[in-house]
């Protein structure tokens, strides 16, 4: 199958190739490091290896996630943004910001998809106070969460992590993003989304009280995931508790249905909150990127993604490992 697809949310065409998963070179990625031996800086017991926290999250007597300064940040200081022309064709301005590591479990040898649910619950709540921290910062306007898993997917320690770096400027994406809310001509673009998938439901992968999975109908990658919170709503912070505690567990759902199809892959998970003081309409969601493919001259050189499998088919692959809802879960939905 051949076909072009239009992506709203980022204005993007997608190419869906699918044919093209027959040529031999297309290879899953899988992520191992076979060469740790330094100790590990996020292991519990090395905590004086990485500056002092800002923010721990305690379960049990011990420490389960823990915020700390990034060591080597790309955003630091607070040093007035200023933009400076150096002739017609430079201009440059302070990398001003936060940079922080969430260190999402004190265990090294897990992942997000085997979070017990105390753990998905605290992350996302270190996620949403950071945000909030970061807001209160004079001079910023936006905070990017992500979780890079795998040395493929850019991480550069195995021991499950994220990053928050809270910036002077909205990054392009983002302003694509809130453009093409504003250019949607119906009430919400992702609240659309998610109840016409839902209702299709050939790329949906999980439907919860507060949650939709999908695998977007312009999925740009192999296997992308779209999560969106059912409740309308811009900021992350300003989401409810059930919210936020219910995309930690779809995140978790999400990628442990992806490594029961495709192994241990390297991903990225990339969060998308409403710049701090935005009032323009947007919806905050979450993006699971697996790291299957890399990016050749074609894609770098038009900003045409090539997808090797459909969306349909993706969905169709994880689904079965979406693991129905507890007892409890499903008394909620019914009440
Ligand atoms: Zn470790
Ligand atoms: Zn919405
Ligand atoms: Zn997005």
């Amino acid at each position: 199958m051949n076909a072009l697809r239009h992506d709203p949310l980022s204005g993007r065409w997608i190419a869906i190739s699918s044919d093209r998963i027959n040529r031999p070179n297309f290879l899953p990625i899988v992520s191992r490091d076979p060469n740790e031996t330094e100790p590990c800086p996020f292991c519990p017991g090395n905590e004086e290896a990485t500056p002092p926290a800002l923010e721990t999250y305690s379960g049990d007597g011990r420490w389960l996630v823990r915020v700390i300064p990034n060591r080597f940040p790309a955003f630091s200081g607070n040093d007035t943004f200023v933009l400076q022309h150096h002739g017609p064709v430079f201009i440059d301005a302070p990398a001003t910001g936060i940079h922080e590591v969430l260190v999402l479990s004190p265990s090294h040898d897990t992942t997000w998809a085997d979070f017990s649910r105390e753990q998905t619950d605290l992350v996302m709540f270190a996620i949403r106070d950071r945000i909030e921290a970061h807001q209160n910062t004079p001079g910023l306007r936006y905070s990017q969460a992500i979780v890079n898993s795998g040395r493929e997917a850019g991480a550069s320690l195995h021991h499950p992590h994220g990053q928050l770096m809270g910036i002077p400027i909205i990054p392009k994406e983002l302003i694509e993003e809130q453009g093409n809310f504003a250019r949607f001509s119906g009430d919400c673009l992702l609240c659309v989304a998610a109840a016409v998938e839902e209702s299709a439901k050939e790329r949906l992968i999980q439907a919860t009280e507060h949650t939709i999975t999908v695998a977007p109908y312009w999925s740009g990658s192999p296997y992308e995931l779209l999560i969106v919170p059912r409740q309308h709503e811009a900021h992350l912070p300003h989401s409810p508790e059930a919210t936020l505690v219910a995309i930690g567990t779809a995140i978790k759902d999400g990628l442990k249905a992806l490594q029961s199809h495709l192994g241990d892959i390297a991903y990225n998970v990339v969060f998308h909150s409403a710049p701090y003081r935005s009032t323009t309409l947007f919806h905050w969601h979450i993006h699971i990127l697996p790291k299957l493919t890399t990016l050749a001259g074609f894609e770098l050189g038009t900003g045409l993604y090539i997808n090797i499998v459909t969306p349909e088919e993706a969905a169709e692959n994880i689904r079965a490992f979406i693991a129905p809802p507890k007892a409890a879960d499903s008394e909620k939905v019914a009440s």
